[in-house]
């Protein structure tokens, strides 16, 4: 059974007398920074020189210094630039840290995979909030809180825990709940979900529904409309209430033929294919790929992304979103929405 810490579960008086130096003010950083400030914890927000990051962070009334002043300044050090430049902004301010001092990640990647090798002395920890920035920013104003994960790495102190839960406080994820975890499996089954079910996966089962019925002589229009814009309404009713919300409400015959045929297209050799992905990720090759990628200057990922662009499907997607009314109605959120 998973211990789940709420309010009364974390102490913030562990960061009365502390400095909290947020290294980033993008998505995860705009919020942490606002957060902890609003529940009267001081914020330093660690900003490189030219920041375009640093006009925002000023007129939210934060103060502003580079990477390298924040954390010398800061007891707790939260990184929260992008993942890819971690490494390097953590080796500018590595000789900032001092003993007893923490290290606080939202995503567990640099340290699993020993991009960042921190000292032995300072605390390790993880609170990774289950949603992008703006929603953990504005569930905090309106006193309901985001969901998180807490996880030690490292605890120098003794007090790594304690400490990390009332950084969860003051950010407001206590209010709705912090599940504790490690790094390794914060950081595995992100990786897992992301690539094999949430945006891999899903992908490209939409986009192989979508040429099968293509292929077969049937309209983009129709094929777009059943493989692609129905998902929503499905994965709707999946968030609201489960696998079983999702074929209640569907027709019997939906629900007949979904359950007789859907093993058929994710069979056994899928989901070896989907144990291969997870052996990728747990023996880091695929963070070894990924950390190689981005040294290079990502010319796979470029490409990639190009070939994507290209399917078919996504012009007959704009062509028909701008037809209908409902891409009007639910206007996507102005902050980009990415899984963590
Ligand atoms: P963002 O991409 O939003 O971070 C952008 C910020 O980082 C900007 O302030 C940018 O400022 C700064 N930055 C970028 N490059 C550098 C650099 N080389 N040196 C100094 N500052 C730099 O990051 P996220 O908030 O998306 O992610 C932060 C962490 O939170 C990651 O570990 C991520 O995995 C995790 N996370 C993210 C979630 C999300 O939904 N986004 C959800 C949960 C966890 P500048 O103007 O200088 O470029
Ligand atoms: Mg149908
Ligand atoms: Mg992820």
């Amino acid at each position: 059974n998973t211990e789940i810490y709420y309010d009364d579960d974390a102490d913030e008086s562990h960061l009365e007398t502390t400095t909290v130096a947020v290294l980033g003010y993008g998505s995860q950083g705009h919020a942490h920074a606002q957060n902890l400030d609003d529940s009267g914890v001081d914020v330093i927000v660690g900003l490189r020189e030219d920041s375009s990051s640093r006009d925002a962070a000023e007129a939210d009334g934060l103060e502003v210094a580079t990477p390298v002043e924040a954390a010398s300044r800061a007891e707790v050090v939260s990184v929260l630039v992008p993942d890819t430049v971690q490494p390097s902004v953590y080796a500018d301010i590595e000789s900032e840290l001092d003993a007893g001092d923490t290290l606080q990640f939202a995503h567990g990647f640099n340290i699993h995979y020993n991009q960042i090798q921190p000292p032995e002395d300072v605390d390790v920890t993880m609170i990774a909030p289950k949603s992008p920035g703006h929603l953990v920013r504005r569930n905090y104003e309106s006193g309901e809180g985001t969901p998180g994960l807490l996880a030690v790495y490292q605890d120098a102190t003794g007090d790594a825990k304690e400490r990390a839960l009332a950084y969860a406080k003051g950010i407001g994820c206590t209010r709705a709940g912090v599940v504790e975890t490690t790094f390794r499996e914060e950081t595995e089954t992100d990786l897992f979900g992301e690539q094999a079910v949430l945006c891999g996966g899903i992908a490209e089962l939409i986009k192989a529904g979508y040429d099968t019925l293509v292929d077969a002589g049937y309209s983009p229009e129709m094929a777009y409309f059943e493989c692609l814009n129905e998902m929503k309404l499905i994965v709707d009713l999946m968030y609201e209430g489960g696998l079983g919300a999702m074929w209640d409400s569907v027709s019997d015959t939906a629900e007949y033929g979904g359950l007789s045929r859907g093993d058929a297209v994710i069979d056994d050799h899928a989901r070896e294919n989907m144990e291969e992905v997870l052996r990728q990720v747990q023996d880091g090759e695929f963070a070894t790929e990924w950390v190689a990628e981005n040294q290079a200057n990502r010319p796979t990922y470029t490409q990639l992304r190009q070939a994507e662009k290209n399917h078919e499907i996504e012009d007959v997607g704009e062509r028909l979103r701008a037809l209908f009314a409902w891409a009007e109605e639910e206007e996507t959120e102005d902050e980009s929405v990415r899984m963590q």
